[in-house]
C-alpha cells in the first residue's frame, strides 16, 4: 500500500523492527525494566450487600509482597474485579482461586466486599514480562514517512494506568505538528525527529514515577538508577507529606496522572519540606 505517512500503532513494534531488518538499517536500543506480572480480571454482578456509597476499592501492594486488587462498577450493574501480582504471587483464574487470594491481601476490604459471590461469568487473565522503551529518538535514520506510536514506542507497567494517556498526548502532538509541517512546503521532512523529540519528553515522566517504586522490588530486572536508594526515601517522604498536605497530595496526582512533569519535585520548597521528612525517618 503506497502512503505518504505510516503511522505503527501495532503495539509492540515489530513491524517497524521486521522493517528494519528486512533492509539492514540499525534498530532502535531498549530500556527494559522486567516485573513478570500478571493480572486476573473477573466480571460479576454487584453483589447485593455491597455498599451503595463505593465508586471504587483499590488494595495496594505492601512490599516485600506484590499483591494487590481493585473493584470498579462497569456498565450493567456490574463490578469488574482485578487482581494482580508478581513472580510466585500471580493471581489464578478461577473463582474459588481469586477469593483465596483476595483473602491474602493487605486489608480485607476486597475479600470482605466478594466473598459472597457466587457465579463469576467471565474470567480473564494477562501476563506482562516488562516495561520497554525503544529508543528511535537516537536512531541516526528511520525511513521517511514511517513513525511508530505509543506502545510500538514504549510499553509501560500496566499497573500505573499510564500507556492510553501517554498516546492519547502523543496523537496530540503528532496532530500539532502535522498542521504545522502541512504549511511547508517539504512536507513530512523532520516530521519523526520533531515527534520522537516531544514523545522523549512526554514519556520520561511515566517511565520515571513506574520505574522508581518497580526497582523497589530487588527481583526487578533492568539497569537501576545510580540515585535509586535516594529516590525511593525520596519518594516514601513524599508520599508522607502527601497524606497530610492536600496541596503536596494534589501534586502528587498531577504527576501520576500526567498533568505535571516530574520536575515539579524539583521546587527547592518542596524538596525542603520532603528532606525534613526524610531525616524523621
Ligand atoms: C492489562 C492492561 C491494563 C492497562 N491499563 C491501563 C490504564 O488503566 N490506563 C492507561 O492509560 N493505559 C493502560 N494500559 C496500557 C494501554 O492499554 C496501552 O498503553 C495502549 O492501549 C497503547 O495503545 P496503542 O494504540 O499503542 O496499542 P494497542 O492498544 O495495543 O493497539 C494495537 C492494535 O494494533 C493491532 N495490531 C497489531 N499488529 C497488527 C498487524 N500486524 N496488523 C494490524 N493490526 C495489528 C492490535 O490488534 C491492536 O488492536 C493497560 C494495558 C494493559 C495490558
Amino acid at each position: 500500500m503506497q502512503a505518504d505517512l505510516v503511522v505503527d500503532a501495532s503495539g509492540h513494534g515489530s513491524l517497524t523492527e521486521a522493517l528494519l531488518n528486512s533492509i539492514g538499517w540499525p534498530l532502535p536500543q531498549e530500556t527494559w525494566i522486567g516485573v513478570d506480572m500478571a493480572y486476573t480480571t473477573a466480571l460479576f454482578d454487584i453483589p447485593e450487600d455491597a455498599p451503595p456509597d463505593w465508586m471504587g476499592v483499590r488494595t495496594l501492594a505492601l512490599y516485600p509482597h506484590s499483591k494487590r486488587a481493585a473493584i470498579l462498577p462497569v456498565e450493567g450493574k456490574r463490578w469488574m474485579l482485578t487482581l494482580a501480582g508478581r513472580y510466585d504471587e500471580k493471581p489464578p483464574g478461577d473463582r474459588d482461586g481469586c477469593l483465596m487470594f483476595a483473602q491474602q491481601l493487605r486489608t480485607p476490604t476486597v475479600y470482605n466486599a466478594i466473598r459472597h459471590v457466587k457465579s463469576v461469568p467471565e474470567i480473564a487473565r494477562f501476563g506482562f514480562k516488562g516495561s520497554c522503551w525503544k529508543h528511535f529518538e537516537r536512531l541516526e535514520k528511520l525511513p521517511q514517512g514511517l513513525l511508530p506510536f505509543g506502545d510500538a514506542i514504549c510499553r509501560f507497567n500496566p499497573i500505573y494506568g499510564q500507556g492510553m494517556s501517554v498516546a492519547a498526548l502523543e496523537a496530540d502532538v503528532l496532530n500539532r505538528l502535522l498542521t504545522a509541517q502541512s504549511a511547508e512546503s517539504d512536507g513530512l521532512a523532520g516530521l519523526a525527529a520533531a515527534f520522537f523529540a516531544e514523545a522523549e519528553r512526554l514519556i520520561d515522566t511515566p517511565w520515571w514515577t513506574a520505574a522508581i517504586p518497580d526497582f523497589s522490588d530487588p527481583r526487578t530486572e533492568g539497569q537501576r538508577p545510580s540515585d535509586l536508594e535516594y529516590m525511593l526515601k525520596f519518594f516514601a517522604a513524599l508520599l508522607k507529606l502527601a497524606a497530610q498536605d492536600a496541596a503536596v497530595h494534589k501534586l502528587f496526582i498531577e504527576v501520576q496522572n500526567l498533568l505535571k512533569p516530574r520536575s515539579v519535585y524539583r521546587d527547592p520548597e518542596l524538596v525542603r519540606r520532603i528532606k525534613v521528612v526524610m531525616a524523621e525517618a
